[in-house]
């Protein structure tokens, strides 16, 4: 019994590769963009065209490859998740996005969001606080052969003063208020797009008028992991 049972292991163990593989991914990328999020009323076409494209289950954990389509946010270890495809694709569409912007994300996580952006836009500026997270996004994009996506460890409370000012801001992480280096960073006429709050999130757009007038739009209600302050310096 034994024996059978020390068989089955290595059967598994061998296969594994093969069970943790996604078949057919573009088709499961159309149907989650068609099911989950045109029908929520993401209308850009671009937008919901790059999704199509963007292999979801190469930035999720290879135990969650099998859900990576689903309607879900998933674990990507680290207590953190991967936003829900319909989120990704609410937000990206309320950047209005033309093709030349230089975008400053903060919470780069698995760097999906990175990637979807990256073909929307000129660059990518992304920031990511974990710094286990920081390295691996930075390989998965790189392995995928994204290159115009910058990830950088380090505190998106600070925004990435050498690289500012930006055309359109993206946060995924609910700060409890609007961390006002971002709103600097912004270029006039530029879109912030941020869930804030704490318990009670919702999500924003923000844009900044002439004279750094703000004006507020809140879109809907969500549930984002917390934007947090490093425990220790981060080092420049
Ligand atoms: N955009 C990500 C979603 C990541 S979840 C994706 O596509 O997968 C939010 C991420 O924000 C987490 O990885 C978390 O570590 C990070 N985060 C939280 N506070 C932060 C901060 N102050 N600066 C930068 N990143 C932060």
């Amino acid at each position: 019994m034994n024996h059978i049972f020390r068989l089955l292991w290595v059967y598994i163990w061998i296969q594994y590769p093969v069970f943790a593989q996604v078949d057919n991914w573009e088709q499961k990328a159309k149907v989650m963009v068609d099911n989950q999020i045109m029908v929520r009323g993401v209308q850009d076409e671009k937008v919901l065209d790059i999704m199509r494209q963007t292999p979801r289950h190469e930035f999720v954990p290879t135990e969650q490859r099998p859900f990576s389509y689903m309607d879900s946010p998933l674990p990507i270890g680290y207590d953190q998740t991967i936003s829900q495809p319909y989120i990704v694709g609410l937000m990206t569409s309320l950047l209005e996005l033309k093709g030349n912007e230089k975008v400053l994300e903060i919470g780069t996580g698995s760097g999906y969001q990175a990637a979807v952006l990256s073909n929307l836009c000129k660059e990518v500026f992304s920031i990511e606080i974990l710094q286990e997270l920081a390295v691996r996004s930075k390989a998965t994009l790189a392995r995928l052969g994204y290159d115009n996506i910058y990830v950088k460890w380090g505190d998106g409370y600070q925004g990435w003063p050498d690289e500012a000012p930006f055309d359109a801001v993206i946060v995924t992480a609910a700060p409890p208020k609007l961390p006002p280096k971002l709103f600097e960073q912004l270029k006039v006429g530029g879109k912030l797009v941020i869930p804030v709050g704490s318990i009670w999130q919702e999500l924003w757009v923000i844009t900044k008028l002439q004279g750094g007038i703000m004006d507020k739009e809140s879109v809907i209600p969500v549930r984002f992991v917390p934007m947090v302050h490093p425990k220790k310096p981060i080092p420049e």
